[in-house]
């Protein structure tokens, strides 16, 4: 059966730039979003924005016989005092603007692509410079001989909720990219949903997938897209549904009964690893012996980041007889997980917090070790356990006050979900 074929997702990657064309494949095609302010129907082109800075000179000569603007995109090597060289502005000129906070804050700033808008009088001195300060904030300077006016004209932003979806066909990002989503988002969506579903395994030709996100707006143009709200995907027939919602100051997503998708714990503290031994009786690969393998071995090459498991505080970051580099965590509730013959600490320190998925050390042989290899414990109460096969503390589900207001602030994407037709949410 052709939807038994595996579809590995592609690394994320830059858009083809016939994305208006492709939009025309969209499943639910992006419908406006209901929610408040954003009933304004979305716009499908989409616009590579470069930051709209006055016309160049040519488009207002005609009818400014004063001044000229000139736009100057930064080149690579090019420096603030190379481009008022350049314009054969004095160096004694650049410092008087450089007094300016908000001008010296942007000459810090500047990057290869940075725009800045020079007005050059006839008798050729500056007259005026204008750039952007951030993304809200344009900033305009007036200079005469004996004072610098400064001018901050904001543009403010608008953020529009959109929704679009897609069938897998051929990979991830490039059936992402049909739909008309940015690398961002799926990547995003993935993110959300990477405890749920092996992006790498678990694909199928068939799959589905929508997502509600936001597109951050400026003065009628689309700038760039933000994050995603709430994703529903329908993996071999299974749906799965992350919704956002920020708990404790910090956004995470949860499922339709606010549980958390983020896991406790990772299964596996590491990434592209061959478990190359298991828990259990073994005889010892270099003293010959059988004794018990209190972890399990992860071979991987040296210098490969190992991860903090879960949510934890370090217990101990050093040498061990027999262990070599290793790092302790304390996870509370009696869980600590170690990690051994590391050829390098990471930057943890003992009694620091170390928040789940953070570099804690890399791959070595240190200790009493065959090769590069993670060595890898998870203790229950001083107990050693299997960490492949031991029941993992669930995550704590949202409850009382926090549940209520969860069901509030989610409902309007959650509706937007709902308006698809034939498209089932994970009741769970
Ligand atoms: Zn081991």
């Amino acid at each position: 059966m052709s939807n038994a074929r595996r579809l590995a997702p592609k690394a994320p990657r830059a858009l083809p730039i016939a994305l208006a064309g492709a939009l025309a494949v969209l499943l639910g095609s992006i419908v406006p979003a209901l929610d408040g302010a954003m009933e304004r129907e979305a716009q499908p082109e989409r616009v590579t924005q470069a930051i709209a800075l006055p016309p160049p000179p040519a488009a207002t000569a005609a009818n400014t016989p004063r001044n000229d603007w000139q736009t100057v995109r930064i080149a690579s090597g090019q420096t603030l005092g190379s481009v008022f060289a350049d314009l054969g502005l004095p160096a004694s000129t650049m410092h008087r603007v450089l007094e300016v906070p908000e001008a010296s804050q942007m000459a810090t700033r500047l990057r290869v692509g940075s725009e800045l808008a020079f007005e050059i009088g006839a008798d050729g001195e500056l007259k005026g410079l204008r750039f952007d300060q951030d993304e809200s904030k344009r900033v305009q300077l007036a200079v005469s001989e004996d004072a610098i006016e400064r001018e901050v004209i904001e543009r403010p932003m608008e953020r529009r909720v959109v929704i679009a979806g897609g069938t897998i066909r051929s990979s991830l990002f490039a059936d992402g990219a049909k739909a008309g989503l940015s690398a961002a988002v799926m990547n995003d969506m993935v993110k959300a949903l990477q405890y749920d579903i092996d992006f790498a395994q678990d694909l199928r030709e068939g799959d589905a997938f929508q997502i509600v996100y936001e597109e951050l707006w400026r003065e009628g143009e689309r700038l760039r897209d933000g994050g995603v709200v709430a994703v529903n995907f329908i993996n071999q027939g299974k749906p799965y549904t992350a919704v956002r919602f920020e708990h404790n100051g910090q956004q995470e997503f949860f499922d339709l009964d606010g549980r958390p998708l983020r896991k406790s714990f990772m299964r596996t503290p590491i990434e592209f690893a061959r478990l190359s031994s298991g828990f259990g009786a073994r005889r010892h690969p270099i003293l010959g012996r059988m004794r018990m393998h209190k972890g399990v071995d992860y071979a991987a090459p040296t210098g490969t980041p190992i991860f903090a498991a879960g949510d934890a505080r370090v217990k101990f970051a050093g040498w061990q007889n027999g262990y070599g580099r290793t790092v302790i965590l304390d996870h509370g509730n009696g869980i600590t997980t170690l990690y051994a013959h590391m050829s390098r600490l990471g930057s943890y320190r003992v009694g620091q917090r170390v928040q789940q998925g953070r570099t804690i050390g890399y791959v070595g042989t240190s200790g009493l070790s065959s090769g590069p290899h993670l060595h890898y414990e998870f203790r229950v109460n001083g107990v050693h356990r299997n960490p492949l096969t031991v029941t993992m503390p669930k995550p704590e589900p949202l409850t009382g006050t926090a549940l209520a207001e969860y069901r509030r602030a989610t409902a309007p994407a959650l509706a937007q979900l709902k308006r698809i037709e034939g498209f089932q949410l994970a009741a769970r």
